[in-house]
C-alpha cells in the first residue's frame, strides 16, 4: 500500500478532529504530502470511521494514483495550497467558531499575539462554491504572504503545517483565535493589537530573554 504511514495518521487525526467537535458528520477533509504524492480523505465518509485503505493518493497534478474511493471534494484546494508552498498537511473544517467569523468578516481581528503563529491576521478568502477550483485560487491568494491558515467566506477554515500534527494544532489554534473574537465580542469591542505591537511579539519570540546564572 503506497504512503501507507501516512494514511494511518490521516484515520488518527480524522478521529480526532472528529472527537474534539472541529468536524461534524462528513464535513471536513485532511492531508498529508510525501514527494509528489498526496494521500487524501476520501469523500461521503465520516472522518471517525475512516481506514487507512479507504483514504485514496492523488499526484499533486491531481491524478488519482491508489484508492477505490473517490478523493475528497477539496481536493483542489489542498493541492493548491501544495503547489504554492512547502505544506507537508492540510487540515480543512466547518468548525463552528471559524464558520461564525468566515461568515461574518473578511479578516480575523489580531486580538491576541498567538496569530502570529498562524503567520500574522488570517485572511477570509473571497466565497466560491465547494471544491471548485475559483476556491482553490481564493484560499491560495489568502495565504499570500506566509500564513499558515486561512477562513472560507461562509464556509469554513484551512490550515497547514509541517506534518499532520502540526496542521491539526494550527487548526485548533484557529478554532480557539475566532472563539475567543466571538466571545470577545459579546463582552465588549475587542482591542485590536497594532502592527508595531505584533511586530514587538516576534522579535521578541526570536530574541527569547536569557537569565543570568547564580555566579553572575
Ligand atoms: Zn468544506
Amino acid at each position: 500500500m503506497l504512503l501507507a504511514e501516512q494514511r494511518r495518521l490521516l484515520c488518527e487525526y480524522g478521529r480526532r478532529a472528529a472527537e474534539t467537535g472541529l468536524v461534524v458528520g462528513t464535513a471536513g477533509n485532511l492531508s498529508v504530502r510525501a514527494g509528489d504524492l498526496v494521500a487524501v480523505t476520501p469523500s461521503g465518509v465520516p472522518l471517525d470511521r475512516l481506514e487507512p485503505e479507504a483514504c485514496p493518493v492523488v499526484d499533486v497534478a491531481g491524478h488519482l494514483v491508489e484508492g477505490a474511493l473517490r478523493p475528497s471534494s477539496e481536493t483542489p484546494m489542498h493541492l493548491a495550497v501544495y503547489a504554492s508552498g512547502d505544506a507537508g498537511a492540510v487540515v480543512h473544517t466547518h468548525s463552528v467558531f471559524g464558520a461564525v467569523v468566515a461568515a461574518t468578516m473578511t479578516e480575523l481581528p489580531p486580538i491576541h499575539y498567538t496569530v502570529l503563529l498562524l503567520g500574522g491576521p488570517v485572511r477570509v478568502a473571497e466565497y466560491a462554491t465547494y471544491g471548485t477550483p475559483e476556491l482553490a485560487a481564493n484560499v491560495r491568494a489568502a495565504l499570500e504572504g506566509g500564513r499558515r491558515a486561512a477562513l472560507l467566506a461562509s464556509h469554513g477554515g484551512v490550515t497547514l503545517g509541517d506534518d499532520l500534527a502540526g496542521a491539526f494544532e494550527a487548526t485548533r489554534l484557529l478554532e480557539w483565535l475566532c472563539e475567543v473574537y466571538v466571545r470577545a465580542r459579546a463582552v465588549g469591542e475587542p482591542r485590536v493589537l497594532t502592527g508595531e505591537q505584533l511586530a514587538a511579539v516576534a522579535h521578541r519570540a526570536f530574541n527569547p530573554p536569557t537569565f543570568p546564572t547564580r555566579e553572575d
